[in-house]
């Protein structure tokens, strides 16, 4: 939290000089992805089962195989997950109760007031605002932009552009991304199912865990079922239950392109139920065959509901972690950029710490200091 937009080390010196002078020591060797230690030289696992399951660990955080994930977000989630009492955690209400909170921190949030375009000075070196339905809000201090990388390009497109944003843009463009999801929601009738047996989290490997990379994270194999009522019974009516199964970033967008201006709705939502039939089998696995007899409701998502409603770049998980940027600086002066496409990448907690990065960036370090 003590990082900034803008690199510069003074707080992070000030806060953290002991963490500092221990990661210097091993220069590298946390910044990189983590293949060095998965292929050799620094580890080579060998193992083939243990192989599948860092590439599925892997997978899960980062839309990417083991040897392409960050070798600091592997350390940390192996360490997390193996110390005492560790756990994964739900928040009770949902992840609805996170943005309420993050909503009661900064104050006040827009909804469904679309950002038309961030405006610049006629230069093209200074942010002036952002235009929401032909109105200039104007910034105080500056722009933060969490939208993903690839809708900056569109929504500076009418400014006045320098050399140097110009480059930024087109490399912009190019960002690698990952995968999308397919999803499915229902709500089940709960009688005569016992509810406490069941675990708040599973995940199905629907062609089984072993096997090389490619295999582990490939086409709809990765399954996450979530079954929050276990621990929060009151998030579905009573004497029902609700899950949550989705292929987690394994779906390709390619597939679903043709629907996406519309068109032959009967053969969207035919593509849509044959996709979604591994998604059954694995909610069948955690309930039992006779899941789909208890439906009350069931909507299924495709990379186009990710593009739609979520306004996601080809519906995609996030940018690869080989695309993202260093730290959210632009060649704008006061357009700061946070989010999944900057360091350290797609997660909650991760976009937290670029968008707090973000916002350090934007006051001096002799305030941010006297924030703490
Ligand atoms: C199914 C699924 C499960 C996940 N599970 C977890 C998990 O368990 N733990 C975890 O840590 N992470 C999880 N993630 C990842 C995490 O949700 C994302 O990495 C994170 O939400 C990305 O945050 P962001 O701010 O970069 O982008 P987003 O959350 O996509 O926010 C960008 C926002 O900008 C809005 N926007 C875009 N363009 C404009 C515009 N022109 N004007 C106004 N608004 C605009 C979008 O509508 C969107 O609301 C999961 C993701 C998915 C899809």
């Amino acid at each position: 939290m003590a990082m900034r937009s803008d690199s510069n080390p003074v707080p992070l010196f000030i806060r953290h000089l002991p963490e500092l002078l221990g990661l210097l020591s091993q220069p590298d060797q946390g910044m990189g992805p983590f293949a060095p230690y998965m292929n050799g030289p620094i580890f080579t696992v060998t193992d083939p089962w243990l192989r599948s399951w860092l590439d599925a660990l892997a997978f899960s955080l980062s839309g990417v195989e083991a040897a392409e994930t960050p070798a600091s977000a592997m350390a940390y989630v192996l360490f997390d997950m193996h110390r005492q009492g560790g756990t994964l955690d739900y928040p009770k209400g949902g992840v609805g109760s996170i943005v309420d909170e993050l909503v009661r921190g900064v104050g006040g949030v827009e909804l469904s007031r679309k950002v038309d375009e961030i405006v610049l000075d006629e230069e093209g070196r200074r942010v002036k605002g952002v235009r929401v339905r032909g109105e200039l809000v104007s910034a105080k201090e500056g722009v933060i932009c969490n939208a993903a990388i690839w809708e900056l390009p569109g929504l500076l497109e009418g400014q006045k552009k320098t050399e140097e944003l110009h480059r930024f843009l087109e490399v912009a463009k190019d960002t690698p991304f990952t995968r999308s999801y397919l999803h499915l929601h229902v709500v089940l009738n709960s009688t005569g199912l016992d509810v406490s047996s069941l675990r708040p989290h599973y995940t199905v490997f629907d062609k089984g865990l072993a096997g090389d990379s490619d295999h582990v994270v490939g086409d709809s194999n990765m399954i996450a079922v979530s079954n929050p009522c276990v621990l929060d019974p009151d998030l579905s009516e009573e004497g029902t239950i609700m899950l949550h199964a989705y292929c987690c970033g394994n779906e390709d967008y390619t597939i679903w392109e043709d629907w996406q201006g519309g068109g032959d709705r009967a053969g969207y939502e035919a593509l849509k139920r044959e996709r979604a039939e591994c998604l059954w089998r694995s909610i069948n696995k955690v309930i039992g065959e006779d899941a789909r007899s208890r439906v009350v409701v069931e909507y299924i998502g495709s990379p186009l509901t990710h593009r739609r409603f979520l306004n996601r770049f080809k519906g995609t998980y996030g940018a690869s972690p080989s695309g993202l940027l260093k730290n959210g600086n632009t060649p704008v002066e006061g357009l700061v950029l946070c989010g999944d496409s900057v360091f350290p990448g797609i997660g909650v907690p991760s976009v937290a710490l670029s968008g707090a990065a973000a916002a350090n960036g934007l006051v001096t370090w002799w305030k941010q200091l006297q924030s703490y």
